[in-house]
């Protein structure tokens, strides 16, 4: 056991303490209720596949858990620890939380090997030289170390989006998530993009993922997690889930993407 626990303090249990857990999460827009009483938790090593109709609140969540969204109330704690509101606490509970979004969000005048490379130099404080070699080993395992040395707008989506992957693992997280990752992309690069966040599920990564891939679903996910109008209506394991839905809202969502 390890004994990181503050003294006086219970001991928790730390094996079965989840990861992220969120508790009574409110949150809302104006008069727009976005997301309504969330209470979630994912076990180390979960893999949570988020899915639900366009403004469910998916999003919204996601951005919830890295803080870059504010809620009106209920606790959020990545591996039992409240999210802070702002300041250093923040950014260094945030570098926990890797995420990786539609849209590929890389340094448009940075090399490859640099986007990887920079989060670890700057909010670490890496040497670069040492940075640079870790950032080469993550590229090469998401199998674009080839194209180290280009700008992103050289690659493909595709491949900009496994740097975005190799980014986020360059901070160390403990817990990654992905909001639609592969739905900006062409068909035939969606699964290169799949394969290799599946990798990384094998490996054991915390992982929730937003995304509507049911073939990912099915071969990554421990359990399949349903939102509508900013709700969890259902979660069951992607076999029960996929087979035999249990809500209308749920059947009826299945029913259009099918
Ligand atoms: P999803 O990702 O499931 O499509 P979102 O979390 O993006 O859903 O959005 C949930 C609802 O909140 C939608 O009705 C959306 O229009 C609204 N919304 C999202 N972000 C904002 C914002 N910054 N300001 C106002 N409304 C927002
Ligand atoms: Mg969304």
């Amino acid at each position: 056991m390890t004994s990181d626990t503050t003294p006086g303090q219970p001991v928790p249990e730390k094996a079965a303490a989840p990861l992220v857990s969120l508790k009574n999460v409110n949150k809302h827009f104006g008069d727009l209720h976005v997301l309504r009483d969330i209470n979630l938790e994912v076990a180390r090593g979960e893999v949570v596949v988020v899915i639900g109709p366009s403004g469910s609140g998916k999003s919204t969540l996601c951005r919830a858990i890295n803080r870059l969204e504010t809620i009106d109330d209920g606790e959020i704690t990545i591996d039992g620890k409240v999210l802070p509101a702002e300041g250093k606490a923040l950014a260094k509970l945030r570098a926990d939380v890797g995420m990786v979004f539609q849209s590929f969000n890389l340094f448009a005048h940075k090399s490859i090997l640099d986007n990887v490379a920079l989060g670890p130099i700057k909010v670490k404080k890496e040497k670069s030289a040492e940075a640079k070699e870790k950032a080469m080993t993550l590229l090469k395992r998401v199998g674009v170390d080839n194209q180290a040395n280009k700008l992103p707008a050289q690659l493909s989506g595709g491949q900009q989006q496994r740097v975005a992957i190799a980014r986020a693992l360059a901070m160390k997280p403990k817990v990654m998530l992905f909001d639609e990752p592969t739905s900006a992309l062409d068909p035939e690069m969606i699964n290169e993009v799949l394969d290799t966040m599946v990798e990384l599920a094998q490996e054991g990564m915390t992982m929730i993922v937003v995304t509507h891939e049911m073939g990912f679903a099915r071969k990554a996910a421990d359990r399949v997690i349903f939102m509508a109008d900013g709700q969890i209506v259902e979660q069951a394991t992607p076999e029960e889930f996929f087979t035999h839905p249990k809500s209308d809202r749920a059947k009826d969502f299945l029913g259009k993407i099918l």
